[in-house]
């Protein structure tokens, strides 16, 4: 019974019957607790007994946390219960049904809260999860509960005497109805989520491939896959993305309709299924397919075939609703279908799903574009969805933009926006953003300052409150405003370079030590355990993003971007004196101890349950690695080998306590001793077989530019490598050798800037037994004029988490990238040293 009115009522929110908050309220109250004593008994009907169990015990045990009283929770079919005055129906028992209160009518996740009289309550939804939801609302009004964090210390549940109820009613249903983030990780997260009431209700990935699985329909019916290249494609299995059925071809709606009807029937708890394309393009392109699209190409700058999907889609649709009327269908606006149809208007059950990063839309531009995009979705369907990108742990900073999403999501709701779903990967260092979030999905009218300040006072207590505040409206400031005038902000794509943190170039030392005082000022002002447990969890997240900030100082300038116009960071240049070359030293040290840090910090959060990094630096090479402070580092080596002071530094560090500066230290001295041998063979490019130097390959791909052994190129002896237009590729060289410490370092000469994002880059590259990159230690720079310079990198290999035993070789390489025909670089004495 249960299944089939979930099913059902995972419409009527779409069907805009929104209610959110009508209230109805006589002037007497329904007392529930006095005095920490039970007044009330909670009533289950039996036949709803097992589904509304968790929603019993949710309320049942805040009440008790707040009050301590203990409301016994019996059968409706029992005996009357033990002489409390009053009863609290949960959900719809014979008592709640008689008073025809049209809870049938709400969403699913929505309820009635009735104080009927002195002796009863209803709290009801449609289903166990709208029941639910009504207990959320109880124990938030009633009682001042607040779900603030995930975690022991993450609720705020106010001790209270006695619990009232007015007599009236309440009643209220989701805006969006459904609410999905992704990247929560373990039981305290999701249950978090689950009590500011995340609920995902409709299914939208990528999906053609499992309706039509190549490992069947291949063989039944080959004429169900596209045309390319005027060849019938046939998929190998069900793991190949990259095609599209044939949506034109003879029975492939009735096939759909079949095998859809078959999945509900093998699962009638599942209320959508999902019509979403397969990844990566690969349309049809036969005549029939061809014809129904509208010609030309969509604002992506793929070919439109929205047209011929969801005429596809229409029919397929019409179909399954015979048999099962109460079903919903998303799908994602993607690539080749990632605008809204010309011609065919999109069935009402069917949900296509936006994907764009919104806190993009700071820009005006793209904010315009933006809604006119939803705004003509709109006109083509009623419904849609909005699939967001708020990554949080990837970033370096707290990334907040609590007002900027609280007006978006106000827009998207006046135009058709009834479900979202967000890449979420939570740093709960960003304090209030999930909070805010999951509130305004239920009813974006809501003030943001309020619920901020709600949340700023309960998580920390009044005296704290406007710290805390001044702390997130600091990085709000930033990530809404400041970040336009960013290199790092992009105005193409989908989504912003959360793997790239080059925005930290845009954060002085002056702000993150502001930052830091005004956390451990909130930590100073908290008073309660559970507010002083809260404030030191914000401060110790905080600490990686100090340490992220601070070891940034000494990475190599950006890379440019290809297009923006905005004007370059310059190179940073080398030590024009012995002082400078201890300076750099000095400030390379500090860097590299701060990524030391912040890299053992994501180690230890990897242990709590809510400061854990959910997409950990592991994940994203660019967040991790002997970048940072090595820079600085290598840029002071020639007054290495030129100054006994330097050297004498150098000495000192590499004793150090904290491993990173070691290492750098000691491989800079092993490079500049006179005795030291580079374990590559050939570094200067003297010994010639023919016309290029033995034990080096040659890598060109697209045999676009050409790597030759000139004079022309020598920096020491007779011959170097001169590389003119090279599209990807360089010298290299393979060893068959082990894991350890390695230091590479090269000379290249630029004679003039290449345009656009040319860059070279040296690596030491570990292979595995297949041939596979382990991932490399690398240094990459802009390809600006210079005259020799060298560059070079340290470091151990493999990486963290990497099996050792793995490595089977090195290869050493100088990779230039994106040079156009005519640019020229010059490379000499490429060496690899092991170190001790
Ligand atoms: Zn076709």
């Amino acid at each position: 019974m249960i299944k089939n009115s979930m099913a059902r009522h995972a419409f009527s929110a779409i069907a805009g019957l929104l209610a959110a908050g009508g209230t109805v309220w006589g002037a007497a109250a329904i007392c529930l607790v006095r005095d920490g004593a039970p007044r009330a008994v909670v009533v289950l009907s039996a036949e709803s007994a097992a589904a509304l169990r968790p929603a019993a015990e949710l309320l049942v045990k805040y009440v008790q946390r707040s009050t301590g009283a203990e409301l016994p929770v019996v059968l409706e079919s029992a005996a009357p219960p033990a002489r409390q005055p009053v009863t609290i129906h949960l959900g719809l028992d014979a008592y709640a049904k008689a008073l025809g209160l049209g809870v049938e009518k709400l969403d699913g996740d929505g309820f009635v809260i009735r104080g009927v009289d002195q002796r009863n309550v209803v709290i009801a939804g449609p289903t166990p999860d709208g029941t639910q939801f009504g207990v959320c609302e109880v124990l938030e009004r009633y009682l001042d509960v607040r779900w603030l964090l995930p975690g022991p210390d993450g609720d705020d549940v106010p001790p209270r005497r006695s619990l009232e109820i007015p007599v009236g009613e309440l009643r209220q249903e989701p805006a969006l109805f459904s609410r999905l983030f992704s990247g929560l990780v373990g039981e305290a997260q999701m249950t978090w989520a689950r009590r500011n009431r995340m609920h995902d209700r409709v299914h939208f990935h990528h999906n053609l491939v499992n309706l039509f699985p190549p490992e069947k329909y291949t063989r039944t019916h080959p004429e169900f896959f596209p045309i390319r290249d005027g060849k019938r494609y046939l998929p190998k299995n069900s793991g190949v993305h990259g095609w599209q059925p044939c949506f034109s071809a003879p029975g492939i709606v009735d096939e759909a309709i079949k095998n859809i009807c078959q999945y509900f029937h093998d699962h009638p708890e599942a209320a959508s299924y999902s019509l979403g394309v397969n990844d990566s393009s690969g349309h049809c392109q036969c005549a029939a397919c061809q014809a129904r699209d509208p010609g030309g190409k969509n604002f992506l700058g793929f070919r439109d075939c929205s047209d011929r999907y969801f005429e596809w889609c229409n029919k397929v649709v019409e179909g399954v609703l015979k048999q099962y009327p109460d079903k919903v269908f998303g799908c994602l606006a993607y690539s080749e279908v990632g605008q809204a149809p010309s011609r065919v208007k999109i069935h009402p059950r069917i949900i296509p799903f936006m994907t764009y990063d919104r806190m993009k839309w700071i820009d005006a531009e793209i904010r315009s574009d933006g809604q006119r995009m939803t705004r003509r979705w709109h006109e083509a369907c009623p419904l849609l969805g909005w699939y967001d990108y708020i990554y949080g742990s990837p970033y370096c900073l707290p990334r907040v933009w609590f007002h900027e999403m609280a007006d978006y999501y106000r827009f998207g709701y006046a135009n058709g926006v009834r479900a979202m779903y967000a890449e979420a990967y939570p740093n709960w260092g960003e304090g209030p953003k999930l909070y805010v979030s999951l509130k305004l999905q239920w009813d974006p009218r809501q003030d943001v300052d309020a619920l901020l300040g709600d949340w700023y006072r309960r998580a920390v207590g009044p005296d704290a409150a406007g710290d805390l505040a001044a702390y997130y409206a600091h990085w709000e400031d930033f990530w809404t405003r400041r970040i336009l005038a960013s290199p790092w902000f992009s105005k193409a794509g989908q989504y912003l370079a959360f793997y790239r943190p080059a925005y930290l170039a845009d954060v002085s030392e002056e702000e993150i030590v502001r930052s830091r005082q005004l956390l451990e000022s909130v930590l100073g002002k908290a008073r309660t355990a559970p507010q002083k447990a809260r404030a030191k969890l914000l401060l110790r997240a905080f600490e990686y993003y100090e340490a992220s900030a601070y070891a940034y100082g000494g990475q190599p300038a950006p890379i440019a971007k290809p297009s923006g116009g905005k004007p370059q960071r310059a190179a940073p240049g080398l030590p024009a004196t012995e002082a400078e070359a201890l300076a750099l030293l000095e400030k390379g040290s500090r860097c590299l101890q701060m990524d030391h840090k912040r890299q053992r910090l994501v180690q230890e959060f990897a242990k709590d349950p809510v400061l854990v990094h959910s997409l950990a630096g592991s994940t994203i090479p660019s967040l991790t690695g002997p970048d940072g402070g090595a820079g600085l580092f290598w840029r002071a080596l020639d007054w290495a080998a030129k100054s006994e002071a330097v050297r004498r530094e150098l000495r000192r560090l590499a004793d150090a306590q904290e491993p990173l500066t070691r290492l750098q230290a000691k491989a800079m001295l092993a490079v500049i001793d006179p005795a030291a041998v580079p374990i590559s063979l050939n570094p200067s490019f003297e010994d010639l077989q023919g016309h290029w130097p033995t034990a080096w390959l040659r890598w060109i791909d697209a045999r676009t530019g050409s790597l030759a052994a000139v004079p022309e190129a020598a920096h020491d002896g007779r011959i170097g490598i001169l590389c003119q237009g090279i599209k990807r590729g360089g010298p290299f060289q393979d060893f068959p050798t082990g894991a350890g410490r390695y230091a590479a370092t090269a000379m290249i000469r630029v004679p003039q800037t290449a345009q656009g994002n040319a860059s070279i880059t040296l690596s030491v590259t570990p292979i595995d037994e297949k041939g596979m990159n382990m991932g490399s230690l690398s240094t990459t720079v802009r390809a600006t004029r210079c005259d020799w310079t060298r560059i070079a990198v340290a470091g151990s290999v493999p990486k963290e988490g990497e099996k050792a035993e793995r490595v089977k070789k090195l290869r050493l390489v100088v990779i230039l990238d994106s040079f156009q025909p005519g640019d020229k670089v010059y490379v000499d004495d490429v060496a690899l040293y092991k170190i001790e």
